[in-house]
């Protein structure tokens, strides 16, 4: 399913509507207070997650570059997932310090 993504202007000053869409009802409309934002630690993308206004089901979309832009302009709350941990990269370090050939690490 292509994603849809429009912001519409309120005539609230301040808020803005998120227009996305739903997998069970279709368009649906989201607050920047709906919508969580997990960015991946270099910023640029990442994933977004709502809670449908309508049928409560939780649902989590990819976010491309041009996506998460636009939803930290709208001002949602985002977070930085670090898809690994110090101690993975501790131990990917000092498995390199012991490997002869380090490019054999990234061939797996
Ligand atoms: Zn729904």
């Amino acid at each position: 399913m292509p994603i849809t993504f429009v912001l519409m202007g309120d005539r609230r000053p301040g808020m803005t509507t998120i227009k996305t869409t739903c997998s069970r009802c279709g368009d649906i409309h989201l607050t920047p207070d709906d919508v969580a934002l997990e960015l991946r630690p270099d910023g640029r993308e990442g994933d977004y997650r709502f809670t449908c206004p309508s049928c409560t089901f939780q649902q989590r979309r990819p976010a491309n570059s041009r996506v998460v832009s636009v939803l930290l302009a709208t001002g949602v709350h985002f977070e930085v997932v670090n898809p690994i941990t110090e101690m993975e990269i501790e131990a990917f370090a000092a498995a390199l310090e012991t490997e002869p050939d380090p490019l054999r690490l990234l061939a797996g």
